[in-house]
């Protein structure tokens, strides 16, 4: 273990001045008993990124483990979102600073707004948002939840760079049109739900792609996600095994006609996360 902590080096999409570790830990349902030993997990095993958010309320745990896995603050990437009921003036920097005490950290490396609200104008929430980056609060800024034209408005709106949208993408879900717009504004796409919370694992070509390289279902899909440019991918894992798993992915290639069969698997239902305020997706 100590070996795998020496002189890792993960690759990285960069953009505006981000180096986004292009595998990051996810923590949605890692509740408070898990996320530590699994922040500390993915640490010890190479990931340098790591994603959480006030709406997964396990905040103070991932601080633990990012105290705990050894390594030094600076090598890790570490992701927060605002809530959209606090992402107007004045709230997102309150909701950013008590973030930032639950993880005990100083700043985060990326601070997003986690789904837009029309109910708040968005230009209030890209001042708060810039200013919460002015502030120090984190080194770079970002959305969640965006669809084409309202990135579009956020990039136009904010007077600092945006450097991703993170957004729901697997197999089954295409999203060339969001993808596109991101590298048209120079920001990286951030996968979540990359596993398709598991539910494309066992699909056939999956399954028979896997088989003949040797890899697992998991290894597969991760290995899609990252060959595509600009392309970041956060699975989620309390599993020491399938964390590792999932991080063991930089000594293959998918061919391009397993790249296309992998993304021939995208269906007009293949969305998973849409629950009652999100927007209209393109
Ligand atoms: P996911 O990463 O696609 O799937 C997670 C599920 O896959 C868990 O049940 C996990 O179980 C299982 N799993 C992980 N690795 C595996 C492997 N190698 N083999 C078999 N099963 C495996 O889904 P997600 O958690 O929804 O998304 C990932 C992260 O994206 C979240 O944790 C969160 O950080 C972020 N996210 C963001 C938003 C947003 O609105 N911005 C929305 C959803 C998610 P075990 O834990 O038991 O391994």
């Amino acid at each position: 273990m100590a070996d795998s902590m020496t002189s890792v080096t993960t690759p990285v999409v960069e953009a505006h001045g981000a180096k986004i570790p292009v595998i990051g830990l996810g923590t949605w349902r890692a509740g408070t008993d898990v996320a530590a030993a699994a922040v500390a997990a993915a640490l010890q095993c190479g990931y340098r990124h790591i994603d959480t958010a006030i709406a997964y309320a396990n905040e103070e745990a991932v601080g633990e483990g990012l105290r705990s896995g050894g390594v030094p603050r600076d090598e890790i990437f570490i992701t927060t979102k605002i809530p959209p009921d606090q992402i107007g003036l004045g709230a997102l920097e309150r909701a950013a600073e008590a973030s930032l005490k639950r993880l005990k950290l100083d700043q985060v490396d990326l601070l997003l707004i986690h789904w837009p609200n029309s109910a708040i104008p968005l230009n209030d929430s890209m001042r708060a948002l810039c200013a919460a980056k002015r502030a120090g609060l984190t080194r770079h800024i970002g959305v969640s939840n965006f669809p084409v034209a309202l990135l579009d408005e956020a990039v136009h709106r904010a007077d600092e760079p945006l450097v991703t949208n993170q957004c729901e993408y697997h197999p089954r879900l295409g999203q060339t049109a969001l993808i596109e717009s991101c590298r048209r504004h120079g920001i990286a796409f951030t996968s979540y739900a990359p596993l398709g919370r598991t539910q494309i694992l066992d699909d056939a070509v999956v399954t028979a792609i896997a088989a003949r390289l040797q890899r697992t279902p998991a290894q597969v899909i991760l290995r899609w996600h990252i060959q595509q440019p600009d392309v970041v991918a956060i699975p989620k894992s309390q599993s020491p095994a399938r964390i590792k798993e999932n991080f063991e992915i930089f000594d293959f290639e998918l061919p391009p006609e397993d790249m296309a069969a992998l993304s021939a698997l995208a269906r007009p239902d293949g969305r998973l996360v849409n629950p009652a305020w999100a927007p209209r997706w393109d």
